[in-house]
């Protein structure tokens, strides 16, 4: 075991991997430097991503179920809209948390410098400080978890306030009177869920055949059907070929087989597709570390580059690209350096769509299966059938197991529906635990709670389900 107290170790970006990795490092009495262009670590995820479009989707589910109460006897009013106050709840999440973890960095004593960290050599970062001037600081070991930002298409670029990518998206200037969403991915959804309860008339584009592509088609389904009341348009199979500036908005031309109306003017345009790893690291090339397809840094499962003085960790690394994969890579990398047996091997990690309803997914989905060829069962239990969505007014969702037909051990869950985000971990778990079948329909579920369908999905592949009827054959 590596005397983890005498390890000087830098961590270039304090995104929810690199302040994750931080502290646990200072906790395992390492000496930690933390670099980062922000006041404070918190890094896309709490200054500009999951954290900020949380708090406004929050808001957003509270419009949309005001709107609905009157089908249970209760009329509010339409929404009178504070941009001011509702950008400062917003803000004020933000900086509670980043000045949060600010705080903390200093009671752990990790030493937090504001600039960009570049690198001189395998060991050794010079920091351009915010504030002027540089630092040149050797290390034993770097981690680089400098994280992403959101990609662009060339023949999407147009300098115009007009033109809206997630992180201006968040800052909610105003609220447009058409918005055009291009990319049908989680992030666009998200904040296109945010701008129609706001009022803005959504439409969104996506070039392939369905909403988020990748996920399972079933579980995509009821939140097709709930975006085609709550958006303009949804236009699939459909590219976006040209952007152009007018004096009232952004004419928008449209190809694909599905075209309907090729050319439109929307007030503003949101370009969601998809993000870069941030690997142009100055001076990367002075190191070992070898960056691969779509320019994500290479590293194995102890999250170890090429260069044995350099981790990386993060969206930097590759998919998915979300915080908790990124925290616990950060953890792993740390584990590593301080000389303990670990690697980063997960079973599942859960990935969650915060629209409404939620859609939720661990494990291996269908469509993974069908690709591989793999032989699966599928148990599902639809919503209609529970009692608590019931309660909620919200019956369209599913959950299911996809099971080993062989060994019937949980393989994947998908969940879609109110709280589906929340729901999944309990799946995650199931996998991670090598749970059968059998343990998840013999495990006692709270009733009446929208987890019972975990349970009831694990019933309906033994056929014993008793909240459904299904006659023999
Ligand atoms: C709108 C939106 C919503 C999202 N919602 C979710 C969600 O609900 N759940 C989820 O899991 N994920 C979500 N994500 C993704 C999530 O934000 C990222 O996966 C996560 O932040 C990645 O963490 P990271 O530590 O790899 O890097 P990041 O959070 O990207 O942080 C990297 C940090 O490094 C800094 N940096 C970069 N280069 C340098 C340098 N050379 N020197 C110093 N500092 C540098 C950056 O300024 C940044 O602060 C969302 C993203 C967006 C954009």
């Amino acid at each position: 075991m590596v005397d983890s107290s005498n390890l000087n170790i830098a961590v270039v970006g304090g995104g929810p991997g690199g302040y994750a990795a931080a502290f646990l490092a200072a906790d395992l009495g390492m000496k930690i430097t933390l670099i980062d262009r922000e006041a404070n670590p918190g890094g896309v995820c709490l200054y500009r991503g999951c954290i900020p479009s949380k708090a406004l989707l929050h808001v957003a589910k509270l419009i949309d179920e005001s709107r609905h109460a009157k089908s249970w006897g209760i009329e509010f009013g339409e929404p009178r809209i504070d941009l001011a106050r509702l950008r400062s709840f917003k803000e004020g999440v933000v900086n509670k948390l980043t000045g949060g973890l600010g705080q903390i960095s200093k009671l752990r004593k990790v030493k937090y410098i504001r600039g960009e960290g570049n690198f001189e050599n395998s060991n050794t970062v010079r920091v351009v400080k915010n504030s002027g001037g540089e630092e040149t600081l050797s290390f034993d070991r770097i981690i680089i978890a400098t994280g992403s930002r959101p990609a662009i298409i060339p023949s999407l670029k147009l300098d115009s306030p007009r033109m809206l990518d997630s992180t201006s998206a968040l800052d909610l200037g105003d609220v447009p009177s058409t918005l055009l969403v291009i990319g049908g991915g989680y992030i666009g959804l998200e904040l296109g869920t945010v701008y129609a309860a706001l009022g803005s008339k959504v439409s969104v584009v996506e070039m392939t055949a369905g909403l988020l592509p990748g996920a399972d088609r079933d579980l995509v389904l009821p939140l097709h059907k709930r975006l085609e009341k709550s958006f303009a348009s949804i236009l699939l199979n459909t590219t976006v070929t040209a952007v152009k500036e007018e004096a009232n908005g952004i004419r928008v031309c449209f190809e694909g087989k599905d075209v309907k109306e090729h050319e439109k003017v929307f007030d503003k345009v949101l370009v969601s597709v998809g993000r870069k790893p941030n690997s142009e690291i100055l001076g990367l090339d002075r190191t070992h570390v070898r960056l691969g397809q779509r320019g994500f840094v290479q590293v194995n499962k102890h999250l170890q580059t090429d260069d044995p003085a350099i981790y990386a960790i993060g969206d930097v690394v590759g998919e998915p690209m979300l915080a908790h994969k990124a925290s616990h890579e950060g953890r792993t990398a740390v584990e590593h350096i301080a000389g303990h047996k670990v690697a980063f091997e997960p079973n599942a990690i859960p990935a969650v769509v915060f629209t409404d309803p939620e859609i939720a997914w661990c494990g291996l989905t269908e469509t993974q299966a069908e690709k591989e060829g793999r032989e699966i069962k599928v148990a599902k239990f639809p919503w209609a059938a529970s009692g608590r969505a019931m309660t909620l007014d919200r019956t369209e969702g599913v959950t299911k197991l996809i099971l080993d037909p062989a060994t019937e051990r949980v393989l994947g869950v998908g969940i879609t529906g109110a709280g589906a985000g929340e729901l999944i971990a309990e799946g995650t778990l199931a996998i991670e635990m090598a749970a059968l079948a059998k343990d998840v329909a013999l495990t006692i579920h709270p009733h009446p709670t929208l987890s019972e369908t975990i349970m009831q999905s694990a019933e309906v592949f033994f056929g014993t389900s008793t909240d459904l009827y299904r006659p023999k054959r």
